[in-house]
């Protein structure tokens, strides 16, 4: 079984690293879970075992993460693109929809959202590169909107909102959805200013396949017409995320990253305070490194840096493959997945929850040994 000390350091933007204990539970799991004779993928889901896992599962996701009672968790498939167009289908009942676009993803969501409602890109950062979030007071919101959209954290751009605008404050009562995939349990979040927010697993909290939908229970209503009945957020509530048969397994194993979130300790804290202040700690040290070097650099506005998705060039690009290659092979242990999305370039290091300090300590003296060697 691989160990802590020669397992190599994943930064994978996603599907991304997860908690070697969770790996190694589900592994002595696999065949037989708890004695049941079966293991989770064999099981009905509506029988007795996976229904005390789905219900532990909620319990303890609403626990770490401070989901309040007027929201439902739903435990859906089809990612973060699927969601972009089942929340206009399930919400655009005007047909108009707000979408602040700062950066990849939120366009991507304000793309999708016009197949079915008439769009207002409230602020879009694209000509600047998408490297600042102009602060929402300077939004042209509407106040006739179904809702506002935007992306927590721009898991390919690496900027990230430090907190989630008041649209109340600023004289909008629509409600605001957040598109959380890549920052979801990793800080905390206001929830008096959210409607619904929704993420994929697969970049925080484990297997693809498995969508979380947090959603207040006033906005739950009937769907447009239109909507897949797999799809309406209504239907899927009543039926507990039972409509039809949900990512079992990647639920399994999220319970599993639940449990490990609650008991994660750090510098006196437990739980999703400890994992935020440990994602601080990380990306401080990754970013004073950047801001150090005169080979590396991150060019996001310092006040919207990622905590999770540092992008950095090489002053230098031609030498990017070779810092790529070099750091796969790096030791005592390779540093893996550190290349940049294909439409930026350059690398990334995504430092999720499950990437310990240790890990980007590794790469910064890695960073520095290349920059020494070829700076
Ligand atoms: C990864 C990602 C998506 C796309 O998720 P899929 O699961 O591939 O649909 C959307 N938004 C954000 C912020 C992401 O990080």
């Amino acid at each position: 079984m691989a160990h802590a000390s020669t397992r190599p350091y994943n930064f994978s933007a996603g599907p991304a690293c997860l908690p070697l204990p969770v790996l190694e539970q589900a592994a002595a799991e696999m065949c037989d879970w708890q004695g049941s004779g079966m293991g989770v993928m064999e099981m009905s889901h509506r029988g007795p075992q996976f229904g005390a896992i789905l219900a532990q599962a909620e319990r303890d996701l609403r626990a770490l993460a401070g989901v309040p009672d007027e929201f439902a968790i739903l435990f859906m498939q089809g990612g973060a693109l699927a969601a972009n167009a089942l929340i206009p289908l399930n919400l655009a009942h005007r047909g108009r929809v707000d979408v602040a676009v700062t950066g990849s993803w939120s366009a991507k969501s304000a793309d999708e959202a016009a197949r079915y409602a008439l769009v207002q890109r409230v602020v879009d950062t694209r000509a600047e590169g998408y490297l600042d979030i102009p602060a929402p007071d300077s939004w042209a919101l509407r106040d006739d909107v179904d809702y506002v959209h935007l992306c927590s954290n721009e898991t390919i751009d690496g900027v990230e909102f430090q907190d989630l605008p008041n649209l109340r404050a600023l004289g909008c009562e629509a409600p605001l959805v957040v598109d959380c995939s890549s920052n979801q349990l990793s800080r905390r979040f206001d929830w008096s200013r959210i409607g619904l927010a929704f993420g994929g697993a697969q970049k925080n909290i484990g297997p693809a396949g498995l969508t979380l939908v947090y959603v207040r229970r006033d906005l739950l209503q009937p769907a447009l017409a239109a909507c897949p009945t797999a799809f309406s957020l209504e239907r899927v509530a009543r039926e507990n995320s039972m409509f039809n048969t949900p990512p079992t397994y990647a639920i399994y194993i999220a319970g599993l990253v639940f449990a490990w979130g609650l008991q994660f300790r750090w510098n006196g804290l437990q739980g999703l305070e400890a994992l935020e202040a440990h994602n601080r700690d990380k990306a401080a040290l990754l970013y004073a490194a950047l801001d150090d070097s005169n080979l590396f650099e991150n060019r996001v506005s310092s006040a919207v840096r990622s905590r999770m998705n540092i992008p950095f060039f090489l002053r230098e690009p031609g030498l990017t493959d070779t810092f790529l290659a070099q750091a796969a092979q790096a030791t005592p242990v390779g540093l893996l997945q550190l290349k940049g999305h294909k439409s930026k370039g350059g690398c990334r290091a995504s430092l999720y929850n499950a990437m310990p300090l240790a890990g980007v300590q590794a790469l910064v003296d890695f960073m520095q040994d290349f920059e020494r060697r070829h700076g």
